[in-house]
């Protein structure tokens, strides 16, 4: 899927991708100005739809766009998706820019009209909760060189796109970034946790991370569950490096281990026994949200 003949949401209307047309003077094409989400949909069944418009709003509100539109209005907009173009395996992309000026100016513009778009595209199936068939990552570490306003989940992703592609280059599925001081944020287009002696780890939320809505759910599962540790703290390179389990997490993936970092197994280089129960807890609770 995902093709010409898909039919998509722009300016108020579904029309085939064909016909789906915006300004060259759009500030999300000149600027990258503006917000956008990712949500996925099984079998038509939306996993965390009102946690991901929140963290929209958020990001709407933080850069200054105006919108009148509500969780009912993008729940319409998703379930039209999904019936005009097939259930599966859905990732459901949302995105709105500031709009189109008349003019290429840095400062927001009065009285524009928010571009509003949205599509939806094929995704893996979600993984089964099982070491021996899931699939493993490999991931390479390098500085982060993205902005300092990460928490916002902007269109301008160059700097994610060329950490990403970085990862391509080497070889690997993605590109695990730390910063000056040597700690884990995030990756390229995934949060991270590290497993280490049945502790479950991952950097705190500031403005070094995207307040991935898969990294939520997973420590809200993990938490009610109450069998394993959770620290939500700075993490060395150092101790990424010595990891028992190391995983990705992002709406499409779940959860994602990584058997290798940096041309180096990590733990005993296959798949841990954390992730089977976290990934097990996960399939069995992520439609609760
Ligand atoms: N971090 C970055 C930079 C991302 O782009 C993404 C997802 O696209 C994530 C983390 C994971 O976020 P979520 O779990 O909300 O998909």
């Amino acid at each position: 899927m995902a093709d010409y003949n898909n039919i998509v949401f722009l300016h108020g209307q579904f029309m085939p991708m064909s016909e789906a047309k915006i300004s060259p003077m759009d500030r999300g094409f000149l600027f990258g100005d503006g917000i956008y989400e990712v949500v996925p949909s099984y079998d038509a069944k939306l996993v965390g739809f009102g946690l991901h418009i929140e963290r929209m709003q958020n990001g709407l509100d933080a850069i200054g766009i105006k919108l009148n539109m509500g969780v009912d209005d993008w729940r319409n907009i998703a379930q039209n998706l999904i019936e005009k173009n097939g259930k599966g395996n859905l990732g459901l992309y949302l995105h709105v820019s500031r709009g189109a000026d008349v003019k290429r100016f840095h400062a927001f513009p009065e009285n524009i009209q928010p571009t509003v778009f949205a599509y939806a595209f094929t995704i893996p199936a979600p993984p089964i909760a099982d070491k021996l068939k899931v699939k493993q990552y490999s991931v390479t570490s390098t500085e982060d060189l993205r902005w300092k306003r990460c928490q916002i989940k902007s269109t301008s992703l160059l700097g994610n796109v060329m950490h990403f592609q970085q990862g391509r280059e080497a070889g690997v599925d993605e590109t695990i970034l730390y910063n000056q001081r040597d700690e884990l944020t995030e990756a390229s287009a995934c949060n991270v946790f590290v497993v280490k002696n049945d502790v479950i780890m991952t950097p705190p939320l500031d403005n070094q991370l995207l307040p991935g809505i898969t990294r939520n759910m997973v420590l809200d599962i993990l938490r009610k569950d109450g069998t394993l540790h959770i620290q939500e703290r700075p993490i060395s390179m150092t101790e990424v490096h010595a990891a028992d389990e190391l995983w990705l997490t992002s709406s499409s993936k779940e959860i994602a281990p990584v058997v290798e970092l940096d041309g180096q197994p990590v733990g005993n280089g296959r798949v841990g026994d954390i992730w089977q129960l976290a990934q097990t807890l996960y399939s069995a609770n992520k439609h609760n949200y």
